[in-house]
């Protein structure tokens, strides 16, 4: 079922048009604020100019400190009497980032969580166990206003309490939930434990998962955890509107459809910022183009993905983005290539001849950066192919990497383990 089936699958024509129209409307609006911050930012832009979305890339980047900078309020495009409601993000490094809505953008939230919903196969007929955290976040506000738009019975959980929780999904009949993946993985254990695996199995088909990243492995784990649901990724950040810029499809799984008729998305290169056009990984940067209250442009949202440019068969057009695959902060230059440590360790886990453990050495002590993967064979019977599967790691990582890298493949077990937390994988050497 699609949400806004028109509008979902208008031809790649009609939404560039409608594209186009929205971002030079929103230009227009926005020189002509008294407002420091739009001013400068908009220096030198002739809107009326505008014929096609392309325009954009000559516009100035946003970035997070834009928000810190003129906290609380000084990006606003509107009075904050014309606010209906303020979402905040965590603020681990001082002042929160504090971002407002109007009516009309929290019937866009509503909307764009609703579509998301139906993605991962909800319907209005629907139980919607909803267990992100209700308060600044906005997670557990966006998919609650989500589920009550698309029609669905929304059961506002919040986080927390998971012997409750999962009572809660067995005596209501939950069709769908929403948490993060690793809240829905402890809540299927509790279920299990509690004896209540198999009543809400029977009733439970999907669940929209997001607000931490999580890989295709986490994937398998938690749809077979709940039974065989459609376990989909949620994206979204509050800089933009918060969850529901972009959704995973239970048909296209790999891949999350940009509602880019409101969220239009860029793919840059994360050191020179200018764009990716070959489909190779790079920093997803994005406008808003109908959000009233709080617009951003060019939103550098420092999350690495491709696009992915092959028609999903769910019918939907908006065009797609690869799954996450890591923030810019850990991108490495080696030899004016960027190379992703995420990308390094899907080769390594592709080969069956390997162990999931892996080192990168990154040395940048001679005038080149020089990269070197470490390795461990899987079992102690791929120790007699132990050259043949470092010839292999090494082409892999030239063909998807293209640039050349020294490997290793150690004995199963040599590398450290870490103990606590996440593990370390990327080694300097400086000195
Ligand atoms: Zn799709």
């Amino acid at each position: 079922m699609l949400f806004q089936p028109e509008i979902e699958t208008a031809s790649p024509e009609r939404r560039r048009a409608e594209q186009c129209e929205r971002l030079r409307t929103l230009l227009e609006r926005l020189a002509g604020l008294d407002s420091p911050y739009w001013k400068a930012k908009l220096a030198g832009v002739d809107a009326g100019s505008i014929r096609d979305v392309d325009y954009l890339a000559s516009l100035p980047f946003t970035v997070k400190a834009d928000l810190r900078d003129t906290y609380p309020f000084g990006m606003l495009t509107v009075p904050l009497a014309s606010c209906v409601r303020i979402h905040a993000s965590s603020g681990t490094k001082g002042k929160p980032t504090v971002v407002a809505y109007t009516a009309a953008d929290i019937t866009l939230f509503a909307d764009v969580n609703a579509r998301s919903i139906a993605c991962a196969g909800g319907t209005p007929d629907d139980v919607l166990h909803n267990a992100y955290g209700y308060g600044l976040f906005t997670g557990g506000l966006g998919l609650h206003y989500g589920g009550e738009r698309m029609g669905a019975t929304v059961v506002p959980a919040s986080g927390g309490n998971p012997g409750f929780q999962v009572s809660l999904m067995n005596d209501l009949g939950a069709n769908g939930m929403c948490a993060t993946p690793s809240f829905a993985l402890l809540l299927a254990e509790r279920a299990v434990e509690d004896g209540l695996m198999d009543a809400i199995r029977s009733t439970l088909r999907y669940g929209l998962f997001g607000a931490e990243p999580w890989s295709d492995a986490m994937r398998t784990k938690v749809e077979q955890a709940w039974g065989g649901i459609d376990a989909c990724d949620i994206y979204g950040l509050s800089e933009v509107i918060g969850p529901g810029v972009a959704m995973e499809c239970r048909e296209g799984k790999g891949a999350m459809h940009v509602f880019d008729d409101h969220f239009l998305p860029e793919i840059v290169d994360p050191a020179t910022g200018e764009p990716v056009t070959d489909g190779s990984p790079g920093e997803l940067v994005l406008t808003t183009l109908t959000k009233e209250a709080l617009p951003v442009l060019r939103y550098r949202t420092g999350d690495v993905t491709r696009f992915v440019d092959e028609p999903c068969p769910c019918g939907r057009t908006f065009r797609r983005v690869a799954r996450l695959s890591g923030r810019t902060d850990d991108m490495l230059i080696v030899r004016g290539v960027n190379v992703f440590p995420s990308a390094i360790e899907a080769v390594v886990l592709d080969d069956p001849a390997l162990g999931g453990q892996y080192q990168i050495w990154f040395d940048r002590r001679g005038t080149l950066a020089e990269i070197s993967v470490k390795a461990e064979l899987a079992t102690a019977a791929d120790i007699p192919m132990r050259h043949e599967v470092e010839r292999r790691l090494r082409e892999r990582l030239a063909e998807r990497l293209r640039i050349r890298v020294e490997v290793s493949c150690g004995d199963p077990g040599s590398l450290p383990r870490s103990e606590v937390g996440k593990a370390k994988r990327v080694f300097d050497v400086t000195e």
